[in-house]
C-alpha cells in the first residue's frame, strides 16, 4: 500500500463500504481486510485498466483514516462517527429505506434526526468525490445509502459522467408517497445521467414519480421535468432510467464446484449429515425480508402433514448475521430459531436434527460444497431486489442435479422461469413446490436446470456492469 500521488481519478465507484474493512486489534493497531464482493470484482477490471477511485465509508466508526493506493487503485475512506453510524446507517438507511423499498414488511421509521444525518453524510461523500475526480472523470454511485449523492457532485462538479445504480428494489409509487423526504430524494438522483434499476417496474416507478414530484411542482414547475419512456429531461439536461439486473462471476463459480477439494467437501457435508435421502438449503442474511420464516413453516407443515419424513430430510439453514444492532433483526432472529426448536422438538431423532441451524457466515468455497451437497435450494424472500444465492446455486450445478424453489417477489425470478416459481404467501404453493422439487424426476430437474445454467452462465456480472457502462457511454473496452 502506498499513499496517492496528485492525479485525479477517472474511474470512480462510490458505495457505502470500501472494497477492504478496517479491523481494530486488540493492541489498538488496526489492518485493512480484503472484503472482495461481486461489485468488486465486477468492476476490477474497469477500475484497473483506467486509474480508479473507490470512495466508501471503511466499516469502524471514528477511523479518521488517510487515502491510500492498492494494486493500482485509489481507496479514499469517508469518516462517519458513531452517532452517524446509528442515524445514517442503522437509522435512515436500514430502519426507513430498506423497509419501505421491501414493500414495507416491516414498518418504516421515520425521524428527522435520522434524514439530517443521511443528508449531512452523502454531502461528505459528494465532497470527498468531488476532490479526487479528475476533469470529465466516470464516476459510478451505489445503492440506497447514497441517493442524494449524484445531485450534489453534480452541483459541485458539472463536468462528471454520473451513474447511479440501486441494488435493492424501488418501490411502488402509493409506499414511496409515505417518504416524508420523496421530492428531495427523486431529485438526488436525478442528478446522474443515468439511473439503473434491476427491474423494469423500479424505472417505471422512478419516472412516475419524477413527473409527479419534480415534474409538476408548482414553483419548480420552470425546471421543465418531462418525461418519455426510458428518459427524464430535467432542464436541458437528459437522464437516462433503465434496468440492469445484476449477476454473479457464474464462470468463476462453475470452476469452483468442480474443483476436487470442493467434490470431496460436499460428500463430507453429506456424510455428516448422516446421508439423508434429501438435503434442503437456505443461504441467507439473517433478515426479515428473506422470508426465513415461510420456508420454515412449511417444512413443519409438510411433516406434520405426514407429506415428508422427517428420517430422509435435512434441511441446513444458513443465516448470516446481520444488522444486530437494529430492533427488527433482534426480534426476527428469536422468532427464527424458534420455529427450527420446534421444528426440531417434535422431528427430530438423538444425533438427527431436522434442521441444521448455523448463525454464521461461510467463505465462498465453504459455500460452493453446501450448494453442490443440496438436492433443493429454497429462497423464498417476500421482497428481494435481485437475490444472488440463487443464481450462485445454479452456477455451482454442472453436474445438472438440484432444483431451485424460488419465490416470485425475487428480482431474479423475472430471468430464472424454469425454477420451482412460488408466492412465499400461499402456503400451501410453497409446500406443494417442495414436495416437487423433492420427488422431481432426475430427466426432468435436469431439463430445468440447463435453462436455468443458459440464462446464469451469458448473464454474468461483467455484463452486467458492462451494459451500466456502455449504457452511461463510457468505454468500456479493455
Ligand atoms: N454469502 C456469503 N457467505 C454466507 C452467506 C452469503 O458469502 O455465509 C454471500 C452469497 O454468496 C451472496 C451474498 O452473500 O453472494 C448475498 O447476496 P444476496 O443478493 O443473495 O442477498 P443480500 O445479502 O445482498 O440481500
Amino acid at each position: 500500500m502506498s499513499s496517492i500521488g496528485e492525479n485525479g481519478a477517472d474511474f470512480l465507484v462510490v458505495a457505502n463500504r470500501l472494497p477492504v474493512d478496517l479491523e481494530r486489534l486488540e493492541d489498538g493497531t488496526q489492518r485493512w481486510k480484503h472484503s472482495p464482493g461481486g461489485l468488486v470484482s465486477a468492476l476490477e477490471p474497469f477500475l484497473r485498466s483506467h486509474s480508479g477511485a473507490w470512495i466508501g465509508w471503511p466499516g469502524v466508526a471514528d477511523a479518521d483514516v488517510e487515502a491510500f493506493e492498492e494494486d493500482g487503485l485509489q481507496l479514499h475512506p469517508v469518516m462517519l462517527s458513531s452517532a452517524e453510524v446509528r442515524d445514517y446507517y442503522e437509522g435512515f438507511s436500514n430502519g426507513t429505506l430498506w423497509p419501505l423499498y421491501h414493500d414495507v414488511v416491516a414498518p418504516p421509521a421515520f425521524h428527522r434526526r435520522w434524514w439530517n444525518a443521511y443528508v449531512r453524510v452523502n454531502q461528505r461523500f459528494a465532497d470527498v468525490t468531488a476532490k479526487v475526480a479528475a476533469q470529465g472523470a466516470t464516476v459510478w454511485v451505489q445503492d440506497y445509502q447514497l441517493q442524494l449523492v449524484p445531485a450534489m457532485l453534480r452541483e459541485l462538479r458539472p463536468d462528471l459522467r454520473i451513474g447511479f445504480f440501486l441494488h435493492i428494489p424501488f418501490p411502488p409509487v402509493e409506499l414511496f408517497m409515505q417518504l416524508p423526504w420523496r421530492t428531495e430524494i427523486i431529485r438526488g438522483l436525478l442528478g446522474a445521467d443515468l439511473v439503473g434499476f434491476h427491474r423494469p417496474g423500479g424505472a417505471q416507478n422512478f419516472l412516475w414519480l419524477a413527473r409527479r414530484l419534480v415534474g409538476l411542482e408548482p414553483s419548480r414547475g420552470a425546471v421543465g421535468v418531462r418525461t418519455r419512456p426510458g428518459v427524464v429531461q430535467v432542464g436541458d439536461r437528459t437522464v437516462r432510467v433503465g434496468a440492469f439486473p445484476i449477476s454473479i462471476d457464474s464462470a468463476g463459480l462453475d470452476a469452483l464446484a468442480r474443483n476436487k477439494e470442493v467434490q470431496q467437501h460436499a460428500k463430507q457435508i453429506r456424510n455428516d449429515l448422516g446421508n439423508p435421502k434429501k438435503i434442503l438449503l437456505g443461504v441467507d442474511r439473517l433478515d426479515y425480508t428473506k422470508g426465513i420464516d415461510v420456508r420454515l413453516r412449511a417444512l413443519y407443515e409438510l411433516i406434520a402433514d405426514g407429506r415428508v419424513d422427517p428420517g430422509e430430510v435435512t434441511m441446513i439453514q444458513l443465516a448470516t448475521p446481520s444488522r444486530e444492532r437494529v430492533d427488527h433483526y433482534q426480534q426476527m432472529r428469536g422468532e427464527i430459531e424458534q420455529a427450527v426448536g420446534r421444528i426440531n422438538g417434535e422431528f427430530s431423532t438423538v444425533g438427527h436434527p431436522v434442521v441444521h441451524y448455523l448463525h454464521q457466515s461461510v467463505d465462498r468455497r465453504e459455500l460452493t460444497a453446501f450448494m453442490t451437497a443440496a438436492d433443493v435450494m429454497v429462497v423464498t424472500p417476500v421482497r428481494d431486489g435481485m437475490n444472488l444465492v440463487c443464481k450462485e446455486y445454479v452456477a455451482c450445478r454442472y453436474d445438472l442435479g438440484g432444483a431451485l424453489v424460488l419465490s416470485e417477489f425475487a428480482g431474479a425470478a423475472a430471468e430464472l422461469t424454469s425454477a420451482f416459481l412460488v408466492n412465499p404467501h400461499d402456503l400451501d404453493g410453497v409446500k406443494n413446490a417442495l414436495e416437487a422439487a423433492l420427488t422431481l424426476d432426475p430427466a426432468e430437474g435436469r431439463r430445468r436446470m440447463r435453462a436455468l445454467r443458459r440464462q446464469v452462465l451469458t448473464h454474468d456480472v461483467d455484463r452486467w456492469a458492462r451494459s451500466f457502462l456502455d449504457a452511461l457511454g463510457t468505454q468500456t473496452a479493455v
